[in-house]
Formats: structure tokens, C-alpha cells, sequence
């Protein structure tokens, strides 16, 4: 294959060589941990081993490893009957919560604490509650805020019945996570979008909390989640636990203040964001043009908006956002492999076309 400058680190990213060693390592291998014999008991170390880390890297106390963020995301709607999320929630959320209240987000793209208290004041008496409102947000990279997501459930819990998730898929290796800190009660992370495998997710939750299991089966995972785990995905998990490094935004801004001399815009430019996500508007070319202009080049970036039935549909999180131009937007994220010189033939190659 010939060398592509990958720029879609939000999709999913090239693995660490730490990572892809320690896989390397294990594939081929029999390791069911649930076995009592040795290969088996060899396979429980090496998945407590990286539950430690994984832990440790978020400050939390109890995972379930899941197959995916998807899965993870899932199981965490399926705690509460009565659902409560944000607009802006990746299809994991959106499109598994079908009754749930929907809480609105602002054009600058955070979700709107205002409304939350609303809803919260008509529907906190009557069902118990979930609210679930990501960490940062796939698209745009806007950080959410979490911690106050957390305070405002806090005052209408009399009924101690509000369970508060956040999905921190986006966020996870990119910036600082601390369950305990942030105050939440359920968390989904994975690692395949910084330089883990796919394969392998952890829903993290609080001590106490009587976890209702999504898929069942088997006892695996304290009888929390059925199927026999992947071992290999999960080493490879905590392995990138214990090694990744955060981003610096240093090639964000570089990136973005170029982009801006084309006459591009930003999406959420002032608000707090990801250090390694940029939602650019080009004031002129639609994405699908510069999405293939860009692929021949051999550079992946993604379309801000979404491709089904043959249209490009404008993304539901730009609508939101009420982002004009929302056709002309393209998500570049960048992670561990990426260079300045990449970056700077991408700004050239977009160049071209403007
Ligand atoms: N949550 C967020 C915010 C995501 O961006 C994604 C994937 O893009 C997911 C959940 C689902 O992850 P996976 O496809 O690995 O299950």
C-alpha cells in the first residue's frame, strides 16, 4: 500500500509499536481466563494486569470489559428505563435511546445546563434516570461540561434514583480523565481512536452500583457481562493504559491558524476543545470535493457530514450547532503518528483546489 498522511485519528488510529508488539505477543494463543488450568490462569493475570492500569489511568475502582465503546455505550442505557441525553451523543447513544428525553445543546455546541434543570424538574420524581452526556464530542472535539452535569442530577436526586454516564471514547488518551473527580457514575472508555486496539472497551462504574447485565450468558465478568473476553485486545488496552501521551495542541493551532488564512472557519474555535480534533468549514468547496481531491493525494480526513442513500446529509451535531456551510465541513484529527510535514502537505494539497 502506498503512504497515506492519516488524518482521521477519530475514526480509529495506527496502534502504538508498544501496543501492536504486545498483541503480536499473544495472538494465536489459547487464553480463556475463565479455564482453571494454566493457560487459562495465565490469561486472568495478563486481564487483571491491565484492568490495573486501565484503572489507574482514569482514577476508577470497577471496570467491565466490553467488545466495544458501542457495546459499552449500550449497556449503560440499559441501567434506566428513563433516559435523558444530549443532542450531540454519537449513534451508540442516539440511536440505542429510543424514548429518551433529549437535552438540548447551544450553537456553541455545549449542552445547555439551563434545559437540563428543566427537564430534570418535570421527570426527576417520576422514573429513575440516566443522564448521559459524552466528554467530548466526536465531531467537533467541544468538551463538555461534566462536572456540572454531575452537581445539577445531584440537586434533583431526592429520589436517589439519577445515574449520571459520560462517553469518554474521544477523550480518553487525549486529555487528563478522572472518574472520581468528574463525579459521574458510569464511563465508557476504549482506546483504538489514540493508538489501542479495537476489540476491547471498559465500562467503568462506581463502587455500589448494582450493574443490570446488557449481553447474557456465561458468568464472565462477575457474571456483568456474558462472552468469553479478548484477551489479546485487552493486554494491547492496557498496555496503551500504562505508555500513550497525551497530544499537545501545538499542531492544532499551527494547523488551524493556516487553515483560517484560506479563508476556512472553525468550528467551536473558542470553546474548549480536544487537542487533536479540528472541524474546519471551507467557505467555498463542498466536502465531497475536497474529500476526493484529498484521497487522491492518499489523505484521510473524514466529512463533517454523513454520506447515506447515495446524499451527503448535513450532520445532526452541525445542525445543532446551527453551523452554516455545514457542507463544506471536514473533521481533521490527528494523534501520536502524526507530523508537522504531514500537516503542512495537507494544508498544501487542500490549497490546490481552493
Ligand atoms: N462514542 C464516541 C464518542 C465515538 O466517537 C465512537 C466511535 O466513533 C463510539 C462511541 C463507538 O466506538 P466503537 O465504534 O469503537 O464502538
Amino acid at each position: 500500500m502506498q503512504e497515506v498522511i492519516y488524518l482521521d485519528y477519530n475514526a480509529t488510529a495506527p496502534m502504538l509499536p508498544a501496543v501492536k508488539d504486545a498483541i503480536v505477543e499473544l495472538a494465536g494463543r489459547a487464553l480463556n481466563p475463565s479455564s482453571i488450568h494454566s493457560s487459562g490462569r495465565f490469561a486472568r493475570k495478563i486481564m487483571e494486569e491491565a484492568r490495573g492500569k486501565i484503572l489507574k489511568s482514569v482514577n476508577a475502582k470497577n471496570l467491565v470489559f466490553c467488545g466495544s465503546a458501542s457495546e459499552a455505550n449500550n449497556f449503560a442505557l440499559a441501567q434506566s428505563a428513563g433516559l435523558l441525553i444530549s443532542a450531540i451523543e454519537h449513534e451508540s447513544i442516539y440511536k440505542s435511546a429510543a424514548d429518551s428525553v433529549t437535552i438540548p445543546v447551544n450553537t456553541s455546541g455545549i449542552i445547555d445546563l439551563e434545559a437540563l434543570k428543566k427537564l430534570l424538574s418535570q421527570t426527576a420524581t417520576k422514573n429513575p434516570q440516566l443522564i448521559s452526556v459524552m466528554l467530548a464530542n466526536n465531531e467537533t472535539g467541544i468538551i463538555q461540561p461534566i462536572k456540572q452535569v454531575v452537581e445539577i442530577a445531584k440537586e434533583y436526586n431526592a429520589n436517589n434514583n439519577i445515574l449520571v454516564h459520560t462517553d469518554a471514547v474521544q477523550a480518553y488518551g487525549r486529555i487528563e480523565i478522572d472518574f472520581a473527580d468528574l463525579g459521574v457514575d458510569l464511563m465508557t472508555v476504549s482506546s483504538h481512536k489514540a493508538g489501542g486496539p479495537v476489540g476491547s472497551a471498559a465500562f467503568i462504574y462506581k463502587n455500589g452500583i448494582e450493574l443490570k447485565p446488557f449481553i447474557k450468558g456465561g458468568g464472565q465478568e462477575k457474571n456483568k457481562r456474558a462472552g468469553t473476553e479478548n484477551i489479546a485486545a485487552i493486554h494491547g488496552f492496557g498496555v496503551f493504559a500504562e505508555k500513550y501521551q497525551m497530544p499537545d495542541a501545538a499542531f492544532q493551532n499551527y494547523l488551524e491558524e493556516e487553515l483560517q488564512k484560506l479563508g476556512c472557519e472553525v468550528v467551536g474555535k473558542n470553546e474548549e476543545r480536544l487537542p487533536n480534533t479540528s472541524c474546519i468549514i471551507h467557505p467555498s468547496i463542498p466536502a465531497s470535493t475536497m474529500l476526493m481531491h484529498l484521497d487522491s493525494n492518499n489523505i484521510c480526513v473524514s466529512s463533517g457530514s454523513a454520506c447515506s442513500s447515495g446524499k451527503v446529509e448535513t450532520s445532526r451535531v452541525l445542525q445543532m450547532l446551527k453551523v452554516t456551510n455545514a457542507q463544506n465541513a471536514i473533521r481533521v484529527s490527528t494523534g501520536w503518528g502524526t507530523t508537522k510535514k504531514e500537516i503542512q502537505t495537507f494544508i498544501q494539497t487542500l490549497d490546490c483546489i481552493s
